[in-house]
């Protein structure tokens, strides 16, 4: 960082900060990673000065032959990541992934079905606050109080409003999805099927959880979540449907590729396709399991019947504290997570019912079992206890320990 430091003081001594926070912290934001030193290295290199609008092989600008690499290189390990016949890798990230998706299969006016926000889906499956919901029609189906996708429902949906898109997919969700079932009603109302992968692309990489890639035409991801990467979208596909995305992604929507970040995508997915990758995978679905069992024995509402995956959603009003509180109150002792709404939350979406945390960044630097359960534990003593300061300053401790025994970016000096 020397450059940096000797050309802006306030942005280096910010990024310094920054990188000490994430150091000295405990991060349970599920959609948060850590991305390896070689991703990093990608996203700041001379790859970010190339323009090279249009695809590899065929591009609107000279001196594009070495962009042309690596974005094959991404399309194709893309491709053997998740078995898909078709891979974009140009969306800058999972909400311009979907927005991408929706002007390639649908016209103004078409209708999606997607899951709704407070059930754990995606602002981007047409909340009424976003643009899109002024363009399309998006009708939301919810979970039933087991927890489970109401399929029923998603059925009864589809044949009454005759979606052109049923989309399965969650950000707030923790359990897998039965992708079959959807597919069986999208064919019966004759929609296109979409999976927004965006939280779980890591563990279904690693093979950890439901592979959606071969039934449905059409999946979106981040690649910066489980998936360990940059910040960034990908779409994949059915061949029948390249050429629709391909040219709704450019020119329809986005301008010239970010080539430094699609090398850095490359590398996240070559790095994901790793025995090590899969090891990774299986130890953020333990973590997250003795969290949430943690959790629950601590007198917490688990949402949804449990986890299956890298996520815990929460409420916490039994234990006498709103979702903002309880945010707040672990915020204080270095513990990041986020406030949630529950499934029909009563409370406001500022100051909603729940919290949602999830093991991927903790699992990248090595945290187990035992960690999971201590951390646990500290959780439920701070909401418990919120005006206690022993209990403060012991969790304060607990955090500084788990910190140094697994220490983060270790080879950047600051
Ligand atoms: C995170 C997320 C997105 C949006 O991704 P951004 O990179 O924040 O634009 C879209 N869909 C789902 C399901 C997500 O979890």
């Amino acid at each position: 960082m020397n450059h940096l430091a000797k050309t802006d003081k306030k942005v280096a001594e910010a990024l310094k900060a920054e990188i000490r926070r994430q150091r000295e912290g405990i991060e349970l934001i599920p959609s948060e990673n850590f991305a390896s030193l070689a991703v990093l290295e990608a996203l700041g290199s001379v790859f970010t000065n190339k323009y090279s609008e249009g695809y590899p092989g065929n591009r609107y600008y000279g001196g594009t032959e070495h962009v042309d690499t690596v974005e094959q290189l991404a399309i194709d390990r893309a491709k053997a990541l998740f078995g898909a016949e078709h891979a974009n890798v140009q969306p800058l990230s999972g909400a311009p992934a979907n927005i991408a998706v929706y002007s390639a299969l649908l016209e103004p006016g078409d209708t999606v079905l997607g899951m709704d926000l407070s059930h754990g889906g995606h602002l981007t499956h047409g909340h009424p606050i976003t643009w899109m919901a002024k363009i399309f029609k998006f009708v939301r189906y919810k979970t039933t109080p087991d927890g489970m996708i109401d399929f029923d429902q998603v059925r009864l949906l589809a044949r009454e409003h005759k979606p052109k898109i049923i989309l399965a997919g969650y950000s707030a969700y923790s359990r897998d999805l039965d992708y079959e079932q959807f597919k069986a009603i999208a064919d019966e109302v004759g929609a296109y099927t979409m999976a927004d992968i965006a939280h779980i692309a890591g563990l279904i990489a690693a093979g950890e959880m439901n592979n959606p890639t071969s039934l449905f035409d059409v999946i979106t991801t981040t690649t910066h979540k489980t998936l360990r990467g940059p910040r960034g979208g990908l779409i994949l596909c059915k061949k029948k449907l390249a050429k629709k995305i391909d040219k709704a992604v450019f020119p329809g929507f986005q301008g010239g590729p970010h080539e430094n970040n699609i090398a850095a995508k490359a590398i996240a997915f070559h790095e994901a396709g790793q025995a090590e990758f899969k090891e990774y995978a299986r130890q953020v679905k333990k973590n997250a399991k003795v969290l949430c069992n943690t959790l629950e024995q601590g007198g917490l509402k688990i949402m949804f019947g449990g986890t299956e995956n890298h996520l815990i959603l929460a409420d916490v009003t039994p234990l006498g504290l709103s979702g903002k509180q309880a945010q707040e109150l672990l915020d204080n002792v270095n513990i990041t997570l986020n406030k949630n709404m529950i499934p029909d939350d009563p409370r406001k979406p500022m100051d909603p019912s729940g919290i949602r945390l999830g093991t991927p960044a903790v699992t990248t630097r090595g945290f187990i079992e035992i960690d999971m359960k201590n951390i646990g534990q500290a959780i439920i003593s701070l909401i418990k206890n919120p005006n206690d300061e022993k209990i403060k300053t012991e969790a304060r401790t607990l955090v500084a320990e788990l910190a140094n025994k697994y220490p983060l970016y270790s080879e950047i000096d600051i």
